[in-house]
């Protein structure tokens, strides 16, 4: 069943835009994009109807991920964007709007223009959720993208190391000042599955997460272990999620879309 959340902020909404949820991280490389394409799909597989917006300005890996790297949104009218339709979900992203090797000439107010310009001009079909893989930090990209777009609930992505964690700290701090819920944590790379002999072992520590959640009060939503099949499944376009529905690894994310 799906409902449509309390808006915490008094932004319009997304035309057609049932729940917006931004999976966000405080820093990069901790599998923030690997987990919004693989949340986005199974919230699909759930029957949702779902979008995906890749608002990552310093590395817009989703239309790789997503096998689409080469499709370009079309634009009718010449002022809107047709959101591309891929593994049967929406998705637009900021990488689309730019030639790759310019992103880090971007500065924070085009960064945001862009972003808010990407989510108000892309047409997308309704939609019960639009998951918005955002730039990973905590800084004014990531503050004022919090304040403008109509964001329903905040996913925040952390690996167990301490390092991590002191960076989710600061993502769940931040959204609590611009007064967007934190829907919860997920831990990413919480066990490493060795896809020889299937042993588990914990190279970035355990139980971080856990501890980080009790201290704010807020829920651990899934624990996404370290696989390979879940890099190479997203380098060949096809993530896990479609590529093996019925495999282990798909079970965490089809956990993770009943928790949201
Ligand atoms: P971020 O968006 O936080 O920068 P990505 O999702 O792009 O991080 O992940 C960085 C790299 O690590 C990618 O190559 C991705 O395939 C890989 N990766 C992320 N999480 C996992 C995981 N749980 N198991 C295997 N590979 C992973």
């Amino acid at each position: 069943q799906i409902a449509t959340l309390k808006r915490a902020n008094n932004h319009p909404a997304v035309n057609g835009v049932k729940n917006i949820i931004a999976v966000t991280s405080g820093k990069g490389g901790v599998g923030k994009s690997t987990t919004a394409v693989n949340l986005a799909l199974a919230l699909k597989a759930q029957g949702a109807r779902v979008g995906i917006l890749d608002a990552d300005v310093y590395g817009p890996s989703i239309p790789h991920m997503l096998g689409a790297a080469d499709q370009h949104p079309t634009s009718p009218d010449n002022k809107h964007m047709v959101a591309i339709e891929t593994h049967g979900i929406s998705a637009n992203s900021i990488g689309f709007l730019m030639p790759p090797d310019n992103a880090t000439i971007w500065r924070g107010p085009m960064a945001s223009s862009a972003l808010s310009q990407l989510l108000q001009e892309t047409w997308w079909p309704d939609l019960d959720y639009l998951v918005i893989d955002m730039p990973p930090g905590t800084g004014d990209i990531q503050l004022t993208l919090s304040q403008q777009i109509p964001v329903t609930g905040a996913i925040v992505v952390t690996t167990p190391q301490d390092i991590a964690l002191l960076d989710a700290v600061k993502g769940i701090a931040m959204f609590e000042k611009v007064s967007v819920p934190v829907l919860g944590i997920v831990e990413n790379m919480s066990v490493h599955i060795c896809a020889n002999c299937g042993h588990h072992e914990a190279i970035f520590g355990t139980g971080g997460a856990q501890k980080v959640a009790e201290k704010y009060n807020i829920a651990v939503l899934g624990q996404i272990p370290l696989h390979i099949r879940l890099r190479e499944d997203l380098d060949h376009g096809t993530p896990t999620v479609v590529a093996a529905p019925k495999d282990e690894i798909s079970q965490y994310f089809l956990q993770l879309a009943e928790n949201v």
